[in-house]
């Protein structure tokens, strides 16, 4: 059986005893063991990353960003081999996996920019021949810890940025699907980047926590589950890291009397169901406004919802394949239990589907409820499949405070050809990336990412600008030059520029 090891200081590294199994999800099997590392695997790393970032932070800008650019042309070449490799770990489409490795590579893009966005700032002229500038320094060995569900596009939005700015860069990935993280770190060797500023560990808690307690690693970066997220920026910034955490959602599209309701069913089959559900910026919730619009969105919907096509990975023709995992598959369905008896009407079941050929994949089909109510634990939590329920609200204000009040403030959209009640919601509704007719809005690499309440921990951002902010300190210089005549000022009053 295939053996994933860590990859440190350049190369495979196969340390320590405990392992974890990687299934096939289309099959039911398991296809490769990881490594679960622990301390002394970190260790490793953290000695090869405290041999390579002096040097590294040291190269300027512009050649950091040629190995960027460097990358961008190697994962390219490398694109149908990564989405094939993604696809039988994680069971998303392969049209789907190559968008995941996409919408990492557009953040190296922004990194490719790198020189731009680090440029500090500068007052010529503060006071009498004194000059204030600023600069932006990496902050040394960092580290990121991601989920299963973008084994690509999140471990890309982090190192992208994180080695561009001068760091090495200690990844762990989920170790649910580990090989892409692995590989990608593989093909940044090639494009040049010294050894040991780019490195994966696996593992599980036990690594988790290594790298939490670790003294030399500066910053920590992190996506998954709530709950996970808390505990990660709790532990991190007791121990004095800079710390984001960005945790589950459950988001909402609004759709408003006067939206299209073609282009509403069609957005919302691909965002409830695509990748299975399992995104977090899903649109696992729809709220009609009026129940006139809530019927007729269900009259149009149901019949859309039962085309969709459940299939294995590979198949070109399938809207979604199986989710990650049995014990992922058996949640999901205990939440379809769930909403059912509290009273949701389960229009469209899901459960018990199998496909033929591959009865022991992890498969489930659309599910769709109507009438769920805001007081349902299943609609207060995140469900994470391909399950979609409807809330029907009588009035703009109700659907407004649903999202607004929801534990979860990741993403939310509205449909509707009103260009003030887009705009008023936009402006009021509590929650971080709002979308206006767009279902998934993720915003572009050049911006930033993160959801609010419990959706994140922290306060500064993925990719972007924020990203630089986040992977950077920022060290301010005042400078006087004086032209040598005496000012006669007294030394022992605080310095004013007046
Ligand atoms: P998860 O929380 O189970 O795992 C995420 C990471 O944490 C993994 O690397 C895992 O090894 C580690 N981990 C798991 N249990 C741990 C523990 N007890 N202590 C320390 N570390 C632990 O999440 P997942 O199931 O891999 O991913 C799905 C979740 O991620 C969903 O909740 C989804 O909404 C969320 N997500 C959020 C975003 C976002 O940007 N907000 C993006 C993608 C996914």
């Amino acid at each position: 059986m295939r053996n994933i090891d860590h990859f440190i200081a350049g190369a495979a590294f196969a340390s320590g005893e405990r392992h974890g199994e990687v299934f096939d999800p289309n099959n039911g099997g398991v296809q490769a063991k990881v490594r679960l590392g622990s301390a002394a695997e970190l260790e490793r790393a953290v000695v090869a990353a405290n041999e390579a970032w002096p040097a590294w932070a040291a190269t300027n800008p512009q050649r950091r960003a040629r190995v960027m650019f460097k990358y961008k042309e190697l994962v390219e070449r490398n694109m149908e081999e990564l989405a094939l490799l993604l696809s039988s770990e994680h069971g998303k489409v392969v049209a789907d996996a190559r968008g995941d490795v996409q919408r990492g590579l557009e953040v190296i893009e922004f990194a490719c920019g790198i020189p731009h966005a680090l440029k500090g700032e500068y007052t010529q002229g503060a006071g009498p021949g004194i000059d204030v500038y600023s600069m932006r320094q990496p902050l040394g060995i960092v580290a990121g810890i991601t989920p299963f569900n973008f084994p690509a596009m999140i471990p890309m939005w982090m190192f992208g940025v994180a080695i561009a700015c001068g760091n090495a860069f200690i990844l762990k990935p989920s170790e649910r699907d580990p090989s892409v993280p692995v590989r990608l770190a593989e093909l940044m060797k090639e494009a040049g980047l010294p050894d040991g500023i780019l490195q994966v560990v696996h593992g599980d808690k036990e690594m988790v926590d290594a790298i939490l307690d670790h003294d030399e690693i500066r910053a920590v970066s992190f996506v998954g589950s709530s709950d996970i997220a808390h505990y990660i920026y709790s532990r991190g910034t007791a121990n004095g890291k800079r710390v984001q955490a960005f945790g589950g959602a459950k988001n909402h599209g609004i759709v408003m009397p006067d939206a299209d309701l073609d282009q509403v069913v069609n957005d919302l089959a691909g965002a409830a169901f695509g990748s299975a559900g399992e995104r977090c910026m899903a649109l696992p919730v729809v709220v009609p406004v009026g129940n006139k619009t809530a019927n007729e969105l269900r009259e149009a919907l149901v019949p859309a919802i039962r085309k969709l096509r459940v299939g294995v990975s590979t198949d070109a023709e399938a809207h979604y394949g199986p989710v990650v995992n049995a014990a992922h598959k058996q949640r999901i369905e205990d939440y379809i239990q769930m909403c059912a008896d509290e009273g949701g009407e389960l229009v469209i079941d899901g459960r018990g589907f199998s496909l033929q050929g591959h009865e022991e994949g992890f498969f489930i089909g659309p599910t769709f409820f109507d009438h769920v109510k805001p007081t349902f634990r299943s609609y207060q939590e995140e469900i994470f499949g391909p399950v979609l329920q409807m809330v029907r609200a009588d009035t703009f204000e109700e659907a407004l405070r649903l999202p607004s009040e929801h534990q979860y403030g990741n993403g939310v959209a509205i449909f509707t050809r009103n260009g003030h009640a887009a705009r008023e919601f936009a402006h009021r509704v509590n929650v971080g990336m709002v979308g206006i007719n767009v279902p998934i809005p993720v915003p572009v690499a050049y911006h930033t990412f993160g959801g609010w309440k419990r959706s994140g921990f922290g306060d500064i951002n993925q990719h972007g600008p924020e990203g630089v902010r986040f992977w950077t300190k920022v060290k301010t210089i005042t400078q006087r030059w004086p032209d040598g005549s005496v000012t006669g000022e007294n030394a022992f009053v605080i310095p004013t520029m007046g």
